[in-house]
């Protein structure tokens, strides 16, 4: 892993670059890349749903929590770089000033990589919206007849998509399997952090280690026991087989 990566996670809510990229984004961070952490939304209307079962709860009183939530797994995680955009979720929307915001964002950054939500996901319209609103804004930014005051174009970044929550009926299948064993325990904190999501705790954590027996099956390394898969938005270019 290169020690001067420049990473770009792009969240659509409160905790969805934990369960789906926090293995990952600790071990690159772990090993010096410069991450830089972008969350849209707290994801107060969507995905609070069990602090909306507290009395006299309030939309202002969600986000405070999620708000303490996001900064103690970030803390966990090592992420530096966080920024907060405040959008409103369910439903969430990308006008064409946020689109840009994104792709100015893209252009002072320069991320080599930019990993956000898989193209598909059968029951949350945010994490599809959000998927394509990063990648278009990957490719305005890379365009060079696209003009923007003081920020040149890009070069092509790798993009990288979490894997959805129900996987199957979101028609994903892994491209990419990363082993995240020396960093699962920071994931596990990171995890458990989010109180308004509790039982997506077990349901991570099962995940992770079934990822990790295919990076066995796969790679044959037994040293490997939790793993997170991802989407690549463009095939691998190399000058041999990986
Ligand atoms: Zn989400």
């Amino acid at each position: 892993m290169d020690k001067n990566t420049n990473l770009l996670v792009v969240s659509a809510h409160a905790a969805d670059f934990v369960w789906r990229g926090g293995g990952t984004i600790a071990k690159y961070i772990k090993n010096g890349a410069n991450v830089t952490l972008i969350i849209l939304s707290y994801g107060v209307r969507g995905e609070s749903n069990d602090l909306w079962k507290m009395e006299d709860q309030s939309y202002e009183n969600v986000k405070n929590i999620r708000r303490k939530e996001i900064d103690k797994a970030t803390d966990i995680l090592g992420i530096n770089n966080v920024e907060f955009w405040d959008f409103e979720d369910y439903h969430m929307v990308i006008d064409e000033p946020r689109l840009y915001q994104l792709v100015r964002k893209i252009r002072e950054i320069k991320p080599d990589h930019i990993l956000t939500h898989a193209k598909g996901d059968a029951f949350n319209p945010d994490h599809e919206l959000v998927s394509q609103s990063v990648f278009k804004a990957s490719v305005l930014a890379n365009s060079s007849g696209v003009q923007i005051e003081g920020l040149n174009a890009t070069t092509q970044q790798r993009l990288f998509g979490f894997e959805p929550h129900q996987t199957e009926i979101s028609n994903f299948t892994p491209e990419i399997i990363i082993d995240i064993t020396e960093t699962y325990d920071q994931k596990k904190a990171a995890m458990q952090c989010f109180e308004a999501q509790p039982h997506l705790i077990d349901y991570y954590d099962a995940r992770a280690k079934m990822r990790g027996n295919h990076a066995r099956r796969i790679s044959g390394n037994k040293t490997y026991k939790y793993a997170e898969a991802f989407t690549r938005f463009y095939p691998h270019v190399g000058s041999e087989f990986v």
